[in-house]
């Protein structure tokens, strides 16, 4: 039997009951041949007043992990024990989720455009449709995403450490890596903001498949998010290793085509001037050796060894322990 979910025009707080978690479907747009394009929402409304908390995830198309940390959330949340209101999007990007592919059905980046335009071309209208129709109701926003294809991330988390609620929410997710970052234009993360919204971007892991240590970590952080907000009761959980906190960050890239070895791990800290990486031709001899131009922690790594000149080799965090 198909399962039956009440199709919503935009998300309305005051029609969520309080002590139920209820599913529903947006109509976001049409396709070419009139059919709505309906986007999952989970809500939880609780007996208590509190603030609204927004998960999203998938806005990349692959980012998959973050699809499982809602589900999980929402197994142990009892509306009826909750301050507040949750409300998750498990899947935002659903063309690209379709396609198991990272971008929108017209091939740009969703986290490259938002909030989008509400004229504007495919991928405006569904940003600015989702800005305005679900993410302009929260007071929070954790954004889930991971790697991107061919590359492998630590648990760490993107946030404008300049604003307190940012660095609390950051540090509460108990990540690797806390990489200060005031937010890219066209990011869902730098578009909330925009609205006064509280936002962090958490990069849980790797694309295309599920992951369950990260799982469990991306949970555990949301978790402490509402613990903190009062929107639950529970003793908060707390890491046995404390992040590392990083100013800023950069990629380095090959200057020419061949097979790349990675040599650090994740997390791994690397010194100015170790080779971290080694470029081999079709052959096997090697022609390029890569050392690190400063000290610092791997935030990610290529996972991908074929690739032309240009290629993502890794992404360096640069400590700050004044941050
Ligand atoms: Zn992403």
């Amino acid at each position: 039997m198909m399962e039956k979910y009440e199709i919503l025009e935009r998300l309305d707080l005051s029609q969520l009951t309080p002590g139920s978690a209820i599913r529903y479907r947006m109509r976001i747009i049409e396709n070419g041949i009139g059919q709505s394009v309906n986007l999952p929402l989970m809500t939880a409304r609780g007996l208590g007043d509190g603030p609204v908390l927004g998960i999203t995830a998938l806005v990349h198309g692959n980012e998959l992990n973050g699809l499982k940390v809602v589900q999980d959330l929402f197994k142990i949340i009892d509306p009826k024990k909750l301050n507040g209101t949750l409300i998750a999007v498990p899947v935002v990007n659903v063309p690209a989720a379709l396609q198991l592919d990272r971008r929108f059905s017209d091939g740009v980046d969703l986290n490259r455009i938002m909030p989008g335009k509400a004229h504007g071309n495919e991928s405006d209208v569904y940003a600015h449709r989702f800005m305005d129709r679900v993410v302009k109701e929260f007071d929070y926003l954790i954004d889930l995403h991971t790697a991107s294809f061919g590359r492998a991330n630590s648990f760490y988390v993107r946030a404008d450490l300049s604003n307190e609620m940012n660095r609390e929410m950051a540090l509460l997710q108990q990540p690797e890596i806390i990489l200060n970052n005031a937010g890219a234009d066209g990011t869902l993360r730098s578009a909330a903001a925009e609205l006064g919204i509280q936002a962090i971007t958490v990069e849980v892991g790797n694309p295309n498949r599920f992951q369950r240590g990260m799982i469990r970590s991306g949970v555990e952080g949301i978790i402490n998010v509402m613990v903190n907000l009062g929107m639950i009761d529970k003793p908060l959980t707390v890491a046995e290793t404390p992040p590392v906190l990083c100013r800023s960050s950069f990629w380095m890239y090959t200057d020419k085509g061949g097979i790349l070895e990675v040599k650090p791990d994740l997390t791994d800290e690397v010194e100015k001037g170790e080779e971290i990486a080694l470029l081999r031709n079709v052959y096997g001899d090697v022609v390029a050796r890569y050392n690190a131009p400063q000290s610092g922690i791997v935030i990610g790594k290529s996972t991908q060894p074929l690739g032309q000149s240009g290629s993502r080799i890794i992404h360096i965090g640069i400590p700050d322990s004044s941050l």
